[in-house]
């Protein structure tokens, strides 16, 4: 019996490029304002939130424009996993989320999943992305179906989640000890948990604390060989 599902978001509920396709280009076609809007070198000024979070980039970065532009670029085209531009990042899409210009496109069996389970007394839905939490909220917030038109009205799926986990209040995704932590929180046995992901390192970590697991498979989604449990392509295959 499953009586909690928990969901990975990229390559699961919502296409892996969408991120590098979608909300990276957006990003990158903002900072050149974002970045002329200021003198420099930059200094300290707390009643303006951009540029508390430029002045963590590193002080020689920060004395020219250019050097600071080519700094945040560089670490965008290499994915750097830099806290400081994951700050910049989530503050920049805010705003193209709220102003209606990045709708997150999901697919529509995650969508209907998401709805049937969450609307079920013993059931709950819950996300657990490497993206933080506030990242999460901010997507879901502004979804659209993966087959609806760029300009359908968004819809807000957060009403449907019970709880949210990112990797700093769960822990890393391959580790099982963050599945553990997870089912301890929303209180519940491990193997009444099911979690879904794209990710095989993610799946047999999910197993190992006990949970059962399905490899999402989806298009776009790196090929993999040897899954270390069964692979879905659509949630309707799931009856749970
Ligand atoms: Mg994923």
């Amino acid at each position: 019996m499953v009586s909690d599902i928990i969901l990975d978001i990229e390559g699961t509920i919502c296409p892996i490029s969408f991120v590098k396709d979608v909300l990276f280009p957006y990003f990158l076609r903002q900072l050149p304002a974002l970045l002329d809007q200021y003198q420099y070198p930059l200094l300290e000024d707390v009643s303006d939130p951009v540029k508390t979070i430029l002045l963590k980039f590193p002080r020689d970065k920060t004395a020219a424009r250019d050097s600071l532009y080519s700094h945040i670029k560089a670490l965008v085209d290499n994915d750097v996993k830099d806290p400081v531009l994951k700050e910049l990042q989530g503050l920049v899409w805010a705003k193209g989320y709220h102003e209606g210009t990045i709708k997150a496109p999901l697919y529509e069996d995650a969508i209907q999943g998401m709805y049937t389970w969450s609307t079920r007394k013993d059931k709950k839905v819950y996300i657990y992305s490497s993206g933080s939490v506030q990242a999460q909220k901010l997507l879901l917030q502004y979804v659209r179906g993966i087959n609806e038109p760029e300009a359908a009205p968004g819809k807000d799926l957060n009403g449907l989640v019970s709880g949210y986990f990112d990797t700093t209040n769960a822990g890393p995704k391959i580790q099982p000890t963050s599945y553990s932590k997870i089912a301890e929180t929303i209180n519940t046995s491990p193997d009444e948990c099911l979690f879904l992901s794209d990710n095989p390192k993610e799946v047999a970590a999910a197993l190992e604390a006990g949970m059962q697991s399905y490899l999402v498979v989806r298009p776009g989604n790196a090929p993999v060989e040897s899954a270390p449990a069964a692979k879905i392509s659509t949630f309707a295959q799931l009856d749970l």
